[in-house]
């Protein structure tokens, strides 16, 4: 698939929980290649949207495109991981009593038995990849260190350093910067867009520093349906989103 081809194609997507329309005819077109910052006010359908394209959730109407052939809605959460969909969720699960470069021997493992890939000889091509993770994510000089005694911080790039060992062609990232220092969060901006250079990424976030600092388009949800999508400037000065902001 070449820059310019569509990556993933929401057309009409509705969901509804109890008879509440949490997605309403949802569409949404993500380019090969693009970073998309998806905001909006608490109970807009951002965590639905996700859902919907990982599978955990599947639409009463709508279709969810990967690629040009690929209907997600009829696949299994296991069968989109795989086409290369990783998703990132606010709350870090990385695997505590473990080194920060265990934590990506295992990412890398997907699968086999973690005792037997802790214990296994690393291969030169695991050790490379790992350093290349490392050095992406600023882990390097923890590298020895165990996952629990990682900053916050730390840890959700460690997390995002294990989707990236499973190098996903599209990533999805659930507000990243919650709980981080000012530092942090301009530093995980910084690492998006290294990782936007090689993936296509969709990042859900409150905080709209770290939006601009992405300087990407922005899709702002309401309602379960797009409100306006633009430019963070031209967005933050609709009328319609202020309301929606200031209305809360
Ligand atoms: P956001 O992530 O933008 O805050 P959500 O996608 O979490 O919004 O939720 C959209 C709406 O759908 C909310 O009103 C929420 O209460 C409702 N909702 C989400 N998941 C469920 C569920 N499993 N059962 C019932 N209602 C739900």
């Amino acid at each position: 698939m070449s820059e310019g081809d569509t990556l993933l194609y929401l057309d009409g997507v509705t969901v509804t929980f109890d008879g509440f329309r949490a997605l309403n005819a949802l569409s949404l077109v993500l380019e090969q290649g693009e970073m998309r910052a998806v905001i909006g006010p608490n109970g807009a359908g951002k965590t639905t949207m996700m859902d919907v394209i990982t599978g955990k959730t599947r639409p009463d109407t709508g279709k969810v495109m990967f690629g040009k052939d690929t209907d997600l809605t009829r696949l299994d959460e296991p069968a989109i991981a795989s086409l290369g969909i990783g998703r990132k969720f606010q709350k870090p699960t990385v695997f505590e009593p473990h080194t920060v470069w265990d934590n990506l021997l295992l990412a890398l493992a997907g699968d086999r038995a973690p005792r037997f890939t802790l214990f296994a000889r690393q291969t030169a091509d695991e050790k490379r990849r790992i350093e290349q993770i490392l050095e992406t994510t600023r882990l390097t000089d923890v590298r020895h260190r165990a996952a629990a005694d990682l900053s916050h911080g730390q840890k959700q790039w460690l997390e995002i350093g294990m989707l990236l060992a499973q190098e996903p062609q599209l990533l999805l990232v659930d507000e990243p910067v919650a709980g981080m220092t000012d530092a942090e969060t301009e530093q995980t901006a910084v690492l998006l867009r290294e990782i936007n250079r090689t993936r296509s990424v969709v990042v859900v976030e409150h905080d709209m520093a770290f939006v601009r600092a992405l300087d990407v388009k922005v899709t702002v949800l309401n309602e379960g349906s797009v409100l306006a999508e633009g430019p963070i400037d031209l967005v933050s000065d609709d009328p319609k989103v202020i309301e929606v902001y200031l209305g809360r």
